[in-house]
């Protein structure tokens, strides 16, 4: 460093925080969840964004896990809007 340091300094205090969780339920490409145990998506139960685990892969782009939230989102509010539908 070529410039000398000249008091007052100032500091702040910096402590880790979780920034994403890998982990999650299992989805299918029409965002069902799919069961642990039978391996099968669980009728009518669907999910987007952080509560789901798998989409990224083993690491994730940083940046990417809004796009996750949008398009898996948009994607589960189709699918229940069309079952509803049918439903009707
Ligand atoms: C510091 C930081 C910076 C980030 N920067 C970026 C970035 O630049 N770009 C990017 O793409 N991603 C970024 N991320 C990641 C991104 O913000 C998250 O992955 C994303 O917000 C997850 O959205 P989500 O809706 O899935 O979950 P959340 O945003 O966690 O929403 C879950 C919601 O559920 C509510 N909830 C929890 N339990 C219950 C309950 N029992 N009943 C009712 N409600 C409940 C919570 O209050 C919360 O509102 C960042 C994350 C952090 C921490």
């Amino acid at each position: 460093m070529k410039t000398e340091l000249k008091a007052p300094f100032y500091s702040m205090r910096l402590s880790p925080k979780l920034h994403y969780c890998m982990g999650g339920a299992a989805i299918t490409t029409e965002a069902e969840v799919v069961s642990a145990s039978t391996c099968r998506p669980i009728p009518g139960l669907y999910a987007a964004g952080e509560v789901t685990g798998g989409v990224h892969g083993m690491d994730r782009l940083g940046g990417s896990s809004s796009v996750d939230c949008f398009v898996y989102g948009r994607i589960a509010g189709a699918e229940i809007a069309a079952r509803q539908a049918k439903a009707a």
